[in-house]
């Protein structure tokens, strides 16, 4: 039988096919309490699943525990681990279209993006799989031939990997293949909104050969579940990524046991576009930008600042484009922009319009739901103008499908205005001179700068914030580099005695 014929953990409609959502030690079972999954598209209830208690959550930190004790990952050559990891993607690329359509039930994005999250979790597992293979440690020059020095790297231990509800199944895997690959053992806490690919996730881990105990499971609650995998003194690095008081909450948490934390929180990203910029070009990717996933995107470009003459032009098509964008359902083939992921989201949105148009900002679209009857959570693109620094919607994660818009007239004033915000994830420039894109490039302060371009990363490439988006990288060498400790071996082939403190000392040979 071919794997892609076996019954992934969820089915195509949004059903477990489990005998319960979490996974300890190899098995699934169930919690005390249950919660439901809803579409966004339509605020149906797509399944039930479990609830782990802050006991669920401590036995799944007990078992990773103990796998890690017993060395059942950790002992395995690198080219094992590696062949494992390949096998997930493997998996992955064979259960796309059905992990997909799963994605886009439940966060609601369109069916063309989660087959892209796919395909882009699947390159992120086939590089730590190749790059666990490659970096044995290194040799030192002590600068004494009686000494051999070296680095080798070895697993941090027991990982909390925390994702958020806007890219669930990419943003756990890029924590949980780079903890596979440095042979950590994990426990993953999906956020309660958007589980279902991260418990397909785990059955495709298991399915490849990751062994009991290894990845563990809790769904549930951040305050519950999170909390109780934050503050366990067997774990020893947490990884996070969501919203800044959150991360806050889990830094100070995690300072009682001076656990790992690496965060990857949220951004107010700058989109720069001088007058010398291809202008098709840079309407069409600010749209994208900030309108993808409506919005609900970390490094969407919620900050258009525009060269003052070119302004009035960029922004009378970019509101003619984004009332065209169709608005609907993931699921249907023809839809652009999809809803919101929840209620409570909507309702954040929506309040965040209120206090533009209080502020003084100029609501040019939008600004609304698609029709207020409907069940799903749908907003309409919205496009503000007249906006400066003091403003909430321009300093505040919206996380909607709102761009903000301002102007500039000098490179200074556009470089000032692209690191007036305490995020720094990551920021866009669209310029035809290259010098000029180079040295904007190097005064912004983010994580991430694209020049003409928004959007694109690399599994090679590290991705994370400066400021308060964060601290530590994922992706590329330093995603691996965070679940490792490097541990410094010095061997003094020729031991003698230094003397250093030298009373009593008997001499030898002495008359
Ligand atoms: P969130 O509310 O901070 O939640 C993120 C995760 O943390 C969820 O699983 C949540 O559980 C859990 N959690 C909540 N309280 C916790 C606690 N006290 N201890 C441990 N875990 C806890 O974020 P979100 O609303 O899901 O995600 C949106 C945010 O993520 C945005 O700010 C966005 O910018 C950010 N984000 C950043 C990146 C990046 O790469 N920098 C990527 C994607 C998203 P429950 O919600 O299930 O209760």
């Amino acid at each position: 039988m071919s794997s892609a014929t076996h019954q992934l953990a969820v089915d195509p409609e949004g059903t477990p096919t489990t005998g319960g959502t979490l996974f300890v030690d190899g098995e699934w079972r169930k919690g005390a309490a249950q919660r439901p999954v809803l579409n966004p598209a339509d605020a149906s209830e797509i399944c039930r699943v479990d609830e782990a208690s802050a006991e669920d959550a401590a036995e799944a930190v007990a078992a990773a525990r103990a796998a890690f004790e017993a060395g059942v990952w950790t002992s395995k050559s690198l080219a094992e681990r590696s062949a494992v990891l390949h096998r997930v993607a493997d998996l992955l690329q064979e259960n796309r279209s059905q992990i997909a359509r799963i994605e886009t039930l439940d966060t609601g994005k369109t069916l063309r993006e989660s087959e892209i999250d796919v395909d882009d979790v699947t390159a992120v597992f086939r590089y730590y799989a190749a790059l666990a293979l490659g970096d044995p440690g290194r040799l030192v020059d002590a600068g004494d031939p009686a000494v051999v020095s070296r680095v080798v790297y070895e697993p941090v231990g027991v990982c909390a990997l925390i994702g958020p509800w806007n890219y669930p199944l990419l943003q756990i895997s890029w924590k949980i293949a780079p903890a596979l690959a440095a042979g950590c053992t994990a426990v993953l806490k999906p956020s309660e909104v958007t589980p279902l690919t991260t418990i397909v996730l785990v059955g495709l881990l298991a399915r490849a050969g990751v062994p009991a105990g290894v990845v563990n499971l809790v769904l549930g609650s951040g305050a519950v579940a999170g909390a109780a995998l934050v503050e366990s003194e067997d774990v020893d690095l947490v990884s996070f990524t969501g919203g800044l008081n959150t991360g806050r909450t889990i830094m100070r948490s995690a300072a009682a046991t001076v656990k790992k934390v690496a965060l990857e929180l949220g951004g107010k990203n700058p989109n720069i576009v001088f007058a010398d910029a291809d202008r098709d070009a840079a309407i069409d990717t600010a749209l994208t930008a900030v309108f993808l996933h409506a919005g609900q995107v970390c490094s969407a470009g919620t900050r258009l600042l525009l060269e003052d003459s070119i302004h009035d032009e960029f922004v009378a098509e970019l509101v003619r484009r984004a009332e065209l964008i169709r608005i609907g359902a993931g699921l249907n083939p023809d839809t652009e922009m999809p809803p919101l992921v929840s209620a409570e989201h909507l309702a954040k949105v929506e309040e965040y319009v209120r206090v533009g148009v209080a502020e003084g900002a100029r609501l040019l679209t939008g600004g609304s739901r698609v029709a207020e009857d409907q069940a799903g959570y749908f907003y309409r693109p919205t496009i503000f103008v007249d906006c400066h620094r003091e403003m909430r919607i321009v300093q505040e994660e919206t996380f909607g499908p709102i761009v903000t818009v301002e102007r500039f007239t000098t490179e200074d004033e556009a470089v000032r205005l692209g690191n007036d915000t305490r995020y720094g994830l990551a920021g866009g420039v669209w310029t035809s001179d290259r010098a000029r894109a180079q040295r904007v490039a190097a005064h912004l302060r983010h994580g991430t700068v694209w020049i003409n371009d928004f959007g694109p990363y690399l599994p090679q490439a590290e991705w994370g914030g400066f400021k308060l988006s964060g601290t530590g990288r994922e992706l590329g060498p330093s995603g691996l580099a965070e679940y490792r400790e490097a541990k410094h071996v010095y061997e003094n082939t020729a031991p003698q005695a230094a003397f250093w403190f030298s009373s009593g000392v008997v001499q030898q040979g002495g008359s």
